[in-house]
């Protein structure tokens, strides 16, 4: 069948299939179709569209069939106008986490140290220190898996030298792994999702149960890791964190606990989606 398609045939009946699971199956489609080619996708729609389709392709659909992520099917999510490259290891970086970057480099411009916990692909911490040429950091994750793809990660972005990422998990009494502030800058998008959340199959079946739930009402990262900010901050630092639209209020109260302000940003969506720690 595939040697009498042509790309764009192929295209159109990929994009009607997946059309049944996916919302942007068109897009989906030729985004498949051009990884199979190593073509970028304007190359594809403007050169390729009467060649013949190649044979990888419809391995890859198949995989989008089943709900598999994008992401993970062609390796690669861009985040924050840089490329990462992701695999089942790490979550997938979200748009909704660009305003997170986008505050940490508007309020902060002139930040020195800078620490990411729960760096996954490093997208947080990496692409603000390609924005903020004399800082350095440090990323940390329980997973070594994770620490293995941002390592990569901040090799092939050219920010190896500015970025250690660190084995050390939160939840033990040792979590900083010998990580000291202060910071001027700390982010974390943690597990934040309820253990029964309802989440599409492409997030609850391909992406890391241990970078998304965090007991019943998504809070029990949060409980152990916002008490523990005050002591990394800089007198002058902020600590940005991602939540849960509904979480505002509860992580507001951590850490006012903690004796920290906090503020809220809203996401393109209107949702409160960072509070803003100082
Ligand atoms: N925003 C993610 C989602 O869509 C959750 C990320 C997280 O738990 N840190 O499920």
């Amino acid at each position: 069948m595939a040697e009498h398609q042509t790309v764009g045939e192929a295209i159109r009946a990929a994009a009607e299939r997946l059309g049944a699971t996916s919302d942007t199956a068109r897009l989906d489609a030729e985004v498949l179709m051009a990884h199979a080619l190593a073509a970028s996708r304007s190359d594809l729609l403007l050169r390729h569209m009467r060649d013949p389709a190649p044979d990888g392709f419809a391995a890859l659909a198949d995989r989008r069939a089943a709900q598999e992520p994008v992401a993970y099917i062609t390796g690669t999510q861009e985040f924050f106008g840089l490329p990462f490259s992701v695999d089942a290891r790490v979550l997938i970086p979200r748009g909704d986490s660009e305003v997170l970057v986008e505050t940490a480099l508007g309020e902060r411009p002139g930040a020195r140290r800078v620490l990411d916990c729960g760096t996954g692909s490093g997208a947080l911490l990496l692409t603000v220190l390609a924005n903020l040429a004399e800082a350095t950091g440090v990323g940390i994750d329980a997973s070594a898996g994770a620490l293995a793809v941002a390592a990569a990660n901040a090799q092939a972005l050219g920010l190896a030298e500015r970025a250690r990422m660190v084995a050390a998990d939160w939840r033990l009494p040792d979590w900083t792994g010998g990580v000291d502030g202060p910071f001027d800058l700390i982010l974390a998008n943690p597990p934040y999702v309820e253990d029964d959340a309802d989440l599409a199959p492409s997030v609850r079946s391909y992406e890391p149960a241990s970078a998304l739930f965090a007991g019943p009402a998504g809070l029990d990262d949060y409980r152990i890791l916002i008490p523990r900010l005050p002591a990394l901050l800089a007198a002058d630092g902020l600590a940005l964190v991602e939540i849960g639209h509904t979480q505002a209020d509860a992580v507001a109260a951590l850490g006012a606990a903690a004796g920290m302000a906090s503020r809220l940003v809203h996401d393109l969506g209107g949702r409160p989606r960072v509070v803003v720690f100082s």
